[in-house]
C-alpha cells in the first residue's frame, strides 16, 4: 500500500488565506517525508466548486457558475508553487470525471438500500451549506462558525440513512482508537455519534450547480457528499489511463481543520460503508490559527496574518517552518508577523543558517573543502543514532511539530559542539590536526543528517546545504551517522539573510 495524504478541498469562493496554507503545507511535509522513505506516495489537494454560494455569487456578477469557478480555482492552483507544495494532482469537483464517479458511487449507496425520500425542514447556513442541529445553533439563531443568521429551509430531498450506521461507526471508533486524531477530536466525534444520528439530506431540489442525481435528474447531490468523494474519485483519473485506487485507497491521512470535523469523521466513513468501500486510516484534525490577540482572524480586528506577505518578507521556507514550529500541530495558536520574525532570526538565521555557514566555511578554510574521512566523534554520533526512526515515528502520528523539535534539538547540539570543540583553536596547533579532522568530519556529518531530516519542512534550503557538503542524498535511510561519504564542500551564501528582517511588508510587496 502506498502513502496517500489529502488536504481539504478549498471552497472556490474564498480568497486563499493562512488556514489554507497551513493545511496544505502540513500535508506537503507528510508527503515529502514519505517520499524520502522511498514509499509510493500520492498527495492530493484541490477545490470544492459546487453549491448555492458559487451559483449565487456567479449570478450577482452576471456569470455562469462554471466561469466563476474557473477563475477562482486558478487562485488556489497558483498558490501551490508559491507555498513550495509538491501535490501530485489538483482536483476540481467540476471535473467531468469526478462527477461521473460520484454518480457511480452514490448510485451504489442507493442500490444498497441506504437512500429514501423525505421532507427536510430546518435551520440552514448557506455558507456552511449545512442544516444545523438544535445544539449547533449559536445565540441569535446564528451559525456558530460564520456568525450569520440561519434561514428556515424546507424541501423534499433524497436522504442518506445515516441513522443505520450508528453502531458500525461506534465499532469503528472502538476498534481503531487512532482513526481520528488528536484524541480530544476523536472524543468529540464519538460523542456526536453517541448522541444519536439522524438521516441527512443527500440531494437538493432547487439547485442546478452540482452533480445530477442519476435516479432523479431534478436533483443534484448535496455539495458535501460530492466534495467528500473527491478523495476517492481523484485516484480514478489523476493519471490518465491509470486507476490508482488499488495502490492508494484507503487514504492514509485526511488533514482537516476542526470546523469540518463532523463531515469527515461521521458522514464520510458512513457513506463509504454504505457504498461498500474501505474507510480512511486516519483523519488528523488541526486547530485554528488565530490573530496575535488570540482572537479569530478578521479584517475588522486587523489581526490577519497574510501568508503571501510572510513569503514576500521572509521567504516561503520561513512560512513553512514557522507554521509547524510556533503552533503545535493539532492545537490552536496565535500568529503574527512579529512571531515569524523572531523564529526567522533566532532559529533559522542564528541557529541553522549560522551552523551551515560556519561548518562549510571551516571545511574550506582548514581543509580546502575536503571532508576528512576519519572516525566520527562517538559522543556526538550517539546523539544522532536513532533520530531518523524518532522523526519517522512522529510523522507517522502526524506529530509534525514534535518531529521538527526533535531535529531542532540536534541543530542546537551541533552549535554547542562547535563552541565546545573550538576548531579555530585546534587549527593553530599542528599537533592536533587529527582532532581537527574528527571535529570537522563530525560537524559536517551532523549537519548533513539534520538537513536530510529537515528536508520536508525546508526543501530548498536543505538541498543547498547538502549540495555545499557534497552529499546530495535526501533519502531517509541516509540520515544516520557515517551513512554516506561527503565532499568536496564549498562555501554557502547566507541562507537566511538578516537584512530581510528590516524590510517592511509594504516595501517588499511593491
Ligand atoms: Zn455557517
Amino acid at each position: 500500500m502506498g502513502f496517500y495524504v489529502t488536504t481539504p478541498i478549498y471552497y472556490v469562493n474564498a480568497a486563499p488565506h493562512l488556514g489554507h496554507a497551513y493545511s496544505t503545507i502540513a500535508a506537503d511535509v507528510m508527503a515529502r517525508h514519505h517520499r524520502q522513505r522511498g514509499e509510493a506516495t500520492f498527495f492530493l489537494t484541490g477545490t470544492d466548486e459546487h453549491g448555492e454560494p458559487v451559483a449565487d455569487a456567479a449570478k450577482a456578477q452576471g456569470l455562469e457558475p462554471r466561469e466563476l469557478a474557473d477563475r477562482n480555482a486558478q487562485r488556489f492552483r497558483d498558490l501551490m508553487p508559491v507555498l513550495g507544495v509538491s501535490n501530485d494532482f489538483f482536483i476540481r469537483t467540476s471535473d467531468a470525471e469526478h462527477g461521473a464517479k460520484v454518480q457511480e458511487v452514490l448510485q451504489r449507496v442507493h442500490d444498497n438500500g441506504f437512500v429514501h425520500k423525505g421532507l427536510y425542514e430546518g435551520w440552514y447556513c448557506p455558507r456552511c451549506a449545512d442544516f444545523k442541529a438544535e445544539n449547533e445553533i449559536a445565540e441569535g439563531n446564528r451559525c456558530p462558525i460564520h456568525e450569520i443568521e440561519l434561514v428556515r429551509e424546507s424541501e423534499e430531498n433524497w436522504f442518506f440513512a445515516l441513522s443505520q450506521f450508528q453502531e458500525r461507526l461506534e465499532q469503528l471508533y472502538e476498534e481503531r482508537p487512532d482513526f481520528v486524531q488528536p484524541r480530544e477530536r476523536r472524543n468529540e466525534a464519538l460523542s456526536f455519534i453517541k448522541s444519536g444520528l439522524n438521516d441527512v439530506s443527500l440531494s437538493r431540489a432547487k439547485l442546478t450547480w452540482g452533480v445530477t442525481v442519476p435516479w432523479d435528474t431534478d436533483h443534484v447531490f448535496y455539495v458535501w457528499f460530492d466534495a467528500l468523494l473527491n478523495y476517492y474519485t481523484a485516484l480514478t483519473y489523476a493519471r490518465p489511463g491509470e486507476d490508482l485506487v488499488d495502490e492508494f485507497w484507503p487514504a492514509t491521512y485526511h488533514v482537516i481543520g476542526k470546523d469540518i470535523l463532523k463531515f469527515h469523521t461521521v458522514f464520510w466513513p458512513a457513506i463509504l460503508m454504505a457504498a461498500g468501500l474501505p474507510v480512511p486510516e486516519h483523519v488528523f484534525v488541526h486547530g485554528f490559527l488565530l490573530g496575535a490577540d488570540g482572537r479569530k482572524m478578521s479584517k475588522s480586528l486587523g489581526n490577519v496574518l497574510d501568508p503571501l506577505e510572510v513569503v514576500d518578507r521572509y521567504g516561503v521556507e520561513a512560512l513553512r517552518f514557522y507554521l509547524l514550529r510556533d503552533v503545535t500541530f493539532g492545537g490552536d495558536g496565535a500568529t503574527s508577523m512579529e512571531a515569524v520574525g523572531r523564529r526567522y532570526t533566532a532559529e533559522l538565521a542564528d541557529e541553522l543558517g549560522n551552523l551551515a555557514s560556519r561548518t562549510t566555511a571551516m571545511l574550506v578554510r582548514y581543509r580546502d573543502g575536503e571532508v576528512p574521512a576519519t572516525a566520527l566523534d562517538g559522543a556526538l554520533a550517539a546523539d544522532f543514532t536513532g533520530l531518523d526512526a524518532t522523526v519517522a515515528g512522529h510523522v507517522d502520528q502526524a506529530e509534525l511539530s514534535q518531529a521538527l523539535d526533535a531535529i531542532w534539538q540536534r541543530v542546537r547540539r551541533l552549535n554547542r559542539y562547535v563552541e565546545e570543540s573550538a576548531p579555530w583553536t585546534l587549527a593553530k596547533d599542528d599537533s592536533r590536526a587529527d582532532d581537527l579532522d574528527r571535529v570537522l568530519a563530525s560537524l559536517a556529518d551532523g549537519l548533513r543528517i539534520v538537513c536530510v531530516l529537515l528536508h520536508p519542512w525546508l526543501p530548498e534550503t536543505t538541498v543547498k546545504v547538502l549540495d555545499a557538503l557534497g552529499a546530495p542524498s535526501t533519502a531517509l535511510q541516509d540520515a544516520r551517522p557515517g551513512a554516506v561519504a561527503l565532499g568536496p564542500a564549498h562555501k554557502l551564501e547566507p541562507l537566511f539573510p538578516k537584512e530581510r528582517d528590516s524590510v517592511p511588508p509594504a516595501a517588499a510587496a511593491s
